[in-house]
This record gives structure tokens, sequence and C-alpha cells, in this order.
């Protein structure tokens, strides 16, 4: 049974490293360049994603901007998101949709994102978190490898971990769950190999003392 206590002291144990993510260092971005920054973060690493998001702002800021467009001048801006084409197409239907549905303005609601094209769960999470300031449970590959390590949870995918999260984790520690847990497995709790011996949270970590830590 993990203690909530636990998952408290953990959570302030690791929002004093000092390093931030690479949404947490656009939050200060308007919602609609940190919805498209997300987008565009997908299956990409982070140095990538922020060449691309460069890029495409310097010459493209609002929703009128990209829903306007054509695909041609955007493609090479955003090469470096990887899967370019399909995410230019995508990009540019976000867009649209959030310049004439919701007059330019990127809804503050998790189930009005979820339905925008190519906006799960994780992304639309994302940006209630790190655009609004709004309490939500974003789940990546960290997070949801993380969270299983240390015995928070124990499930086999993003969507299981975050039902089991909301339950969890007391909700106003929900907007630091994704930024402690991306840059603890960034520097730390790497995917493959986690350097346990170094960890600032081992001793609240089921893993360690299951399998031999280095
Ligand atoms: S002790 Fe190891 S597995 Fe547990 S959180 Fe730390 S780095 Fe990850």
């Amino acid at each position: 049974m993990v203690h909530k206590k636990n998952i408290v002291k953990i959570i302030n144990i690791l929002k004093k490293k000092s390093e931030i993510s690479m949404l947490a260092s656009l939050s200060k971005r308007p919602p609609f360049q940190v919805l498209i920054s997300t987008v565009l973060s997908a299956r990409n690493k982070d140095e990538m994603t922020i060449i691309a998001t460069k890029k495409l702002f310097a010459k493209y800021k609002t929703p009128k901007q990209i829903a306007e467009a054509p695909l041609k001048k955007l493609e090479p801006l955003i090469k470096q998101s990887g899967f370019y084409k399909t995410k230019a197409k995508r990009i540019k239907e976000i867009s649209r949709i959030i310049l004439n549905k919701y007059k330019g303005i990127v809804p503050e609601d998790m189930d009005k994102l979820v339905e925008l094209p190519g906006v799960g769960r994780k992304t639309a999470g994302c940006v209630m978190v790190y655009a609004f300031d709004l309490p939500a449970i974003p789940v990546d590959t960290h997070v949801h490898k993380i969270a299983n390590r240390l015995g928070w949870v124990k499930t086999r995918t993003p969507e299981k971990t975050e039902q089991a999260l909301m339950k969890l984790v007391p909700k106003r520690y929900w907007l630091d769950v994704n930024e402690v847990l991306v840059i603890h497995g960034q520097t730390t709790c790497t995917p493959i190999s986690p350097f346990c011996s170094k960890c600032q949270v081992r001793k609240y970590c089921k893993r360690v003392g299951v399998k031999k830590s280095r």
C-alpha cells in the first residue's frame, strides 16, 4: 500500500532539482504556442522540438497565421520535429478549429482539447498544466515508467496510470507530477538503466531491493 505522505515527500524532494522541462521553458508563451509545441514534441527529442518551434513561431505565431499558411511553407520550418508532413497538416487543422470554433482562443477544458485532431490526453494534460496552470496529470513514458518503478501504481498503459495517479496523488500536487517525473526520468531514473545509487528518492522506491542498483 502506497502512503500518500511518501508520494508528497518524493514530489517535494524532486521539486528541488534545478532542471526544468522543455514544456516548462515554454510555459510563459501564449497557450496556443504551448499547444502547438506539445503537438510538435510527439515522438521527438526536446532539442529538436525547440529548434522547430523557434523557427515556426518566428514566422507564424497565431492560429490565423498557421491556418492560412501553405503546407509547403510550414513543412520546412518544422522539419526537425519529425513526421513533419503529418504534423504540418495537423497543426494547420488545429489552428483552423481554434480560429473558427473558439475564436482564436485555446479552450481551458480537457474535454474540448482532446477533440482537436491528434490531441490525446497527454497533450491536452500538458496544455492544462503548462499553459493554464490547471490541475491535470499528463502521463508520458517517463511518468508511466517511474510511477510504476516507485510502486505508486501497477499499470500497463499510460491511460491506466493517469487514472490511478488521479486517485492517488492529492490534487494540489497534480501540477507537479509531470514536471518532476519527466526531469527525474531525463536525469536519474532513465528508461533503460536508472542510476538508483545516486537517486534522491531511492529510500522510498519499490524497485530498489527488487533489482540490483547501479
Ligand atoms: S531508486 Fe532507481 S528506480 Fe527508483 S526512482 Fe530512483 S532511479 Fe528510479
